[in-house]
């Protein structure tokens, strides 16, 4: 049975007291289970009372939901990857489409993340995904291989394996509009194969995120080449996402 990854995107919600309460509930609703891990992304204010408060559970890591490349100097508003790790964080997202598209950031700029993330000692969880224009334009498989090569760009293979990848097509992200599973499947296989091109030693985890929820989540888990899903909306309640990372993951 494969490893499976169940990460929680909380986006620009929950506040300290909510993190802290949310942590609470969810912690009383669930195990640990092998074959099984969990991520939790809040927002940094957040990051220190969600690292307390999962402190307990080795099966749960937190990461920040984005870092500059740079470690300190006048970037107002950012969070730097030492400033991150200070609050605990082991890992980051890197590249989510809202960092894309709604506030600019660039191919080359996700390269820079991931490089910094990987040498601070930290994990990158790199998403990638097409718009529904490129989609249809048939465009998917190439859109995101340029986003992989970028993101990915002078990572030495022995530090892949210490990335994970989220497939998140764009038109699926907070629409209720999920990727069939064996389209996402498709474009899973497509990213394994790119990722072997660049020597990629054994199995990289491909998480799929786009509108996961509890009515769909085990089918998308059927399919082998996804290695856990990246959930924003469906992860905002404890009790539905307690149910979730239940779904699909055997003891
Ligand atoms: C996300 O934020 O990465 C995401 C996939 O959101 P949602 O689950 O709400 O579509």
């Amino acid at each position: 049975m494969r490893d499976l990854i169940y990460a929680a995107n909380w986006k620009m919600n929950h506040s300290l007291a909510e993190s802290r309460a949310y942590a609470a509930r969810f912690l009383s609703l669930t195990e640990p289970r092998t074959n099984r891990s969990l991520w939790f992304f809040p927002p940094s204010v957040s990051l220190v009372a969600t690292v307390e408060a999962f402190e307990a559970r080795a099966d749960i890591r937190v990461g920040a939901q984005d870092v500059h490349w740079e470690p300190k100097g006048a970037f107002t508003g950012a969070t730097s990857i030492p400033l991150a790790q200070g609050a605990g964080a082991v890992g980051a997202l890197v590249g989510h489409s809202e960092r894309r598209h709604v506030f600019g950031e660039t191919d080359a700029e996700t390269g820079r993340k991931v490089k910094a993330l990987l040498a601070a000692g930290l994990t990158p969880l790199l998403c990638v995904g097409e718009k529904i224009d490129e989609r249809d334009a048939g465009r998917t498989d190439a859109v995101v291989k340029r986003q992989l090569l970028a993101g990915l760009e002078g990572v030495t293979p022995a530090d892949l394996a210490r990335v994970i990848i989220a497939y998140e097509p764009v038109w699926a992200i907070g629409t209720g509009r999920n990727a069939t599973p064996s389209d996402a499947a498709a474009v899973h296989l497509g990213i394994r194969v790119a990722l072997k091109g660049l020597g990629a030693p054994g199995r990289i985890p491909i998480l799929y995120g786009g509108s996961v929820n509890r009515g769909n989540v085990l089918a998308l888990l059927a399919e082998p080449d996804l290695d856990g899903v990246l959930v924003g909306g469906a992860s905002l309640d404890p009790e539905g996402w307690a149910e979730i990372v239940g779904i699909g993951a055997g003891d």
